[in-house]
């Protein structure tokens, strides 16, 4: 337990400055061990039996933890898993969370030690100038028009950091990090919102036409009016697509028995019924993932499950894995648990292992 720091305003100016050293000499340390446990706990993935389909969700939500604060910790906890010089410096302050995240994409175990050193205790803007010329880049891509630079609220980005839900996290390098700016999102009233990315060329030419073919109904060529009715059709096109949504649906055909088809009446039924959502419920309560979403069997089709509504469930690409895994320990603890029991009653018998994935990862 530490001691309580005195009221500032009762300090003399130099005792002020050694208890805001104090403070911030402990204040660094305690975000290395944070780091170290973020590493830890995304490594042995708890997350996910609480209910959450990643680290990012788990940290604002479970830890109530800022998407910002969030963000820098979980870069820091993931280079610090591949480099634990990291934590040192970190706890030293001899490198910001900033600058771990402007540099991790750069670091490998030959430029690490060099690299590490040569952003210790710089600036951002110094690490940004120093990477920008030792790591060059292709300037980004053609956008439609240059933005003013206006000061604007704090932006949400739509990309947390984490990795793909179904990839073990610190089995594997991150993502390579693309050096153009993030989407931006930001509110601009309660019910407005500015976004800004960056677009390719041929995206510019399909906005053109959209424009051109849509002048009798937006003839100004509005670019919010465009979007919205584009992400109309495409949301229908994917519901379509993704769980069988359709105006004028057909009858179905019977289900050829034990087929690993599940047909477009069974997904709609079960995408309506689960609300869009994983369904998985952990510890902590329902997933609230709506992405990465999979058919789920409940009874996994290699031991008789059928494509019904009732044996179908949705869940998140991290979810419909970790089922997976609990299954094969389910299954593989059971062999094990009847070949020891074969073997005390007449000997040793070969144990079969079966390795179908879960069908409804196709
Ligand atoms: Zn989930």
């Amino acid at each position: 337990m530490q001691t309580q720091s005195p009221s500032p305003d009762q300090l003399s100016n130099s005792d002020l400055v050694t208890e805001l050293k104090r403070l911030l000499r402990n204040a660094r340390q305690a975000t290395a061990e944070l780091v170290a446990y973020l590493g830890e706990l995304d490594e042995r993935r708890l997350y996910v039996s609480e209910g959450y389909p990643s680290l990012f969700k788990y940290c604002t939500d479970a830890l109530a933890m800022s998407e910002d604060e969030t963000f820098f910790r979980i870069h820091a906890a993931r280079a610090a898993r591949r480099f634990p010089a990291l934590l040192e410096m970190l706890a030293a302050g001899s490198i910001h969370l900033t600058t771990v995240r402007l540099v991790s994409s750069h670091l490998t175990a030959e430029n690490a030690s060099d690299l590490l050193s040569a952003v210790s205790r710089k600036s951002k803007r110094d690490v940004e100038h120093y990477l920008a010329s030792r790591f060059p880049q292709a300037g980004p891509a053609d956008s439609v028009r240059k933005l003013p630079i206006r000061k604007a609220a704090v932006p949400e980005t739509f990309a947390p950091p984490e990795a793909p839900a179904n990839v073990k996290p610190a089995a594997t390098e991150p993502p390579p990090q693309p050096r153009l700016r993030p989407p931006v999102v930001a509110p601009v009233s309660a019910e407005r919102y500015k976004i800004a990315f960056t677009i390719e060329a041929a995206t510019r030419a399909k906005l053109q036409k959209a424009q051109d073919l849509l002048r009798h109904a937006v003839p100004s060529g509005d670019l919010a009016a465009i979007f919205d009715r584009a992400l109309t059709l495409l949301v229908a096109d994917l519901e379509k697509k993704k769980c069988g949504e359709t105006g004028r649906p057909r009858p179905q055909p019977e289900t050829p028995p034990r087929s690993r088809y599940i047909p477009a009446a069974v997904r709609r039924a079960v995408w309506r019924r689960d609300g869009g959502q994983c369904a998985f419920v952990g510890t902590a309560g329902r997933c609230e993932s709506r992405a990465f979403l999979e058919y789920h069997h409940v009874i996994p089709y290699s031991v008789g499950g059928q494509a019904t509504v009732e044996s179908i469930e949705l869940r998140c690409a991290t979810h419909n894995r970790h089922e997976w895994d609990l299954f094969i320990t389910a299954r593989d603890s059971a062999a094990a648990e009847s070949a020891a029991s074969a073997q005390s009653r007449s000997g040793p018998s070969p144990m079969t292992r079966a390795s179908t994935p879960p069908e409804s990862w196709a």
